[in-house]
């Protein structure tokens, strides 16, 4: 069953997620049609959603499992290959934050 932590985790990962997937439709690189777009972040979302390691969870890209299909892991390992540097620049507080919570946890 999931607890506060557990769902304050996830809110924070869907957060960041859905602005790395943005960051990534809006910059030069962009392959992803709408439609292609808005179902990568509603896939994420879920996959968030039903993550089995709850309070345990670590980065998604460092995850052993990876939940995503074949189709959606390429699409996100896109999505973060470009957008991972530039979170950086754009949310630092936002990432440090993550950074650190996820180290308390590892
Ligand atoms: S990739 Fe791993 S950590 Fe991320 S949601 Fe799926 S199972 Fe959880």
């Amino acid at each position: 069953m999931e607890n506060k932590s557990t769902n304050k985790k996830i809110s924070r990962e869907k957060e960041i997620v859905s602005l790395m997937i943005d960051l990534y439709h809006k910059g030069g690189e962009n392959t992803l049609t709408m439609e292609e777009y808005l179902d990568i972040k509603e896939y994420s979302m879920e996959r968030l959603d039903s993550c089995p390691f709850g309070e345990d969870k670590t980065f998604c890209s460092s995850c052993q499992v990876h939940c995503y299909d074949g189709d959606h892991r390429e699409k996100i390992r896109l999505v973060m290959r470009h957008s991972a540097p530039r979170m950086l620049f754009y949310h630092p507080v936002m990432m440090l934050r993550h950074t650190l919570a996820s180290l308390k946890r590892s």
